[in-house]
């Protein structure tokens, strides 16, 4: 019998900026109180303003600490009455820690068990279980790779390109490619040292390099009953220095077969754990129509959105309403019922120079207007005439999400909304986002993780 929870009234978001108030604005549908935590540098930032209360934290820390001091904001969540926590993304959301010391304060984490949080934080143990359930992997190191020597074997046994990673890894930091024998040391000892800066934990590993490769990834739901359903698909190859720029949903050109197999091996993934709560399991799909699995990703996405307009499911609410307890049978979402319809494509606005290799800019808004309109949604939290963008955090303004009936439609909606906005005062990326929505490529839908990367007019 799954354990009773009490019902959810009041819910933090441990998190800040769009993600803290797209959970709030989904819990505040649900009738639910909300709490906002906010650091000194966030005091006057408007996710503070969006929740019912907020409260300051982190005396003494960083900006980014201020947001990553467990012990005291679950103080401060069971001295305000508090059901739940919900950890957005980033900060704390994959942090073991924090779903045991909720569990330990009698407070719902929204998101999966502790158990299932260590095996998919570590990228070698996720593979572990991907090759005990079945699912192909890239072809790899067998764990971690300790030293020079034992890296040496490997690209010795597999040949190059080879590429290192950091076993705790996240955000496209501590990966090197490695494309032949003369650059192995140096790129091995790099991704270690960055590791162990970034992460804390310097363990590297090695897989085969999938080049010409697409990253698609499968969204995921499960219940505490065992129940795992999946939401289809999102394409994220486009990425700048292997991190998401503009994301889509459904992939385009996948087959049947591709993509029965993405779905499937997600699932079965996602049920060798009794995944609970919102998840993401991402794969690299080759040349070929190959799938290889990378990794888990056991919270709500910056992308998530995407697949909430084409399936009409709202995943944070579902978020919610699993970690008290909902089955997915309660929320109606059975695999049967959950169809995707038309397109979707996301970008992110962000506070960088793309002529100025996207060096953050900061500094005060003078002005700013938005886009509207049919088919256009806009999740923001630092955008308006006035705002102030310090250089604490990292630089997502608002995200532009467009759908439509076609890939076209959508993409042109998208377009337009691009050219609506006015912003003055600091400068954004958005002349770089219309030039990739507007590369010949993209608009065939051709597009691997390399683009961006190896398409220097995109820059100018
Ligand atoms: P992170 O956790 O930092 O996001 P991922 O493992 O999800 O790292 O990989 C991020 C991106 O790096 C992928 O979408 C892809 O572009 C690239 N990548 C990762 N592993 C490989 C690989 N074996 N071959 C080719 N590209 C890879």
């Amino acid at each position: 019998m799954a354990p009773t929870t009490r019902p959810i009234r009041k819910l933090l978001c441990a998190n800040r900026g769009e993600i803290a108030i797209r959970v709030f604005r989904a819990a505040t549908e649900l009738g639910i109180r909300t709490v906002a935590i906010f650091s000194h540098e966030d005091r006057v930032h408007l996710h503070r303003y969006k929740a019912d209360e907020a409260y300051l934290v982190g005396k003494g820390k960083t900006p980014v600490g201020a947001y990553l001091d467990i012990d005291a904001i679950v103080a401060l969540a069971a001295a305000h009455d508090v059901d739940a926590i919900h950890p957005g993304y980033g900060f704390l959301s994959e942090k073991s820690a924090l779903a045991r010391a909720c569990a330990a304060a009698g407070i719902a984490f929204v998101g999966p068990s502790a158990e299932a949080l260590d095996t998919f934080g570590d990228k070698t143990a996720a593979r572990t279980l991907a090759i005990a359930s079945g699912v192909p992997v890239v072809p790899g190191s067998d764990g971690p790779v300790p030293d020079l020597p034992a890296a040496r074997a490997f690209a010795a046994a597999h040949g190059f390109p080879i590429i290192v990673k950091a076993a705790m890894g996240g955000g496209g930091r501590g990966m090197r490619v490695v494309r032949s024998e003369d650059e192995l040391d140096e790129a091995f000892t790099r991704a270690a040292s960055e590791a162990k800066a970034a992460f804390g934990d310097g363990t590297v590993f090695l897989e085969r390099y999938v080049g010409a490769a697409r990253h698609v990834e499968v969204q995921i739901l499960g219940d505490r009953t065992g129940e795992v359903v999946h939401l289809f698909e999102r394409d994220c190859s486009v990425q700048r220095r292997h991190q998401k720029v503009v994301e889509m949903a459904p992939a385009l050109g996948l087959s049947d077969e591709t993509r029965a197999g993405l779905h499937g091996d997600a699932l079965r993934l996602a049920r060798a754990v009794g995944y609970e709560n919102a998840g993401t399991v991402e794969f690299l799909v080759d040349e070929t129509g190959r799938h290889y699995f990378i990794e888990v990703n056991p919270r709500i996405q910056v992308e998530h959105t995407v697949t909430e307009e084409i399936t009409g499911v709202d995943l944070v609410q579902a978020q919610i309403r699993i970690a008290g307890g909902a089955t997915l049978h309660d929320l109606g979402l059975h695999q049967d019922a959950i169809v995707a319809r038309g397109h979707a494509i996301q970008c992110r606005i962000t506070t960088e120079d793309p002529r100025a290799q996207f060096r953050p800019d900061t500094g005060r808004i003078e002005a700013y207007r938005s886009a509207s309109g049919m088919g256009i949604r806009l999740d923001g939290g630092s955008g308006y005439s006035g705002a102030v963008i310090t250089p604490h955090y990292d630089s997502l303004l608002v995200k532009v999400t467009a759908r439509g009936n076609t890939f076209e439609v959508a993409r042109h909606k998208l377009l337009r909304a691009l050219a609506e906005f006015r912003i003055r005062g600091v400068k954004t990326n958005i002349p770089f986002l219309q030039n990739v929505l507007t590369h010949p490529k993209f608009v065939a839908g051709d597009i691997t993780t390399g683009f961006v990367d190896g398409t220097p007019e995109l820059f100018d």
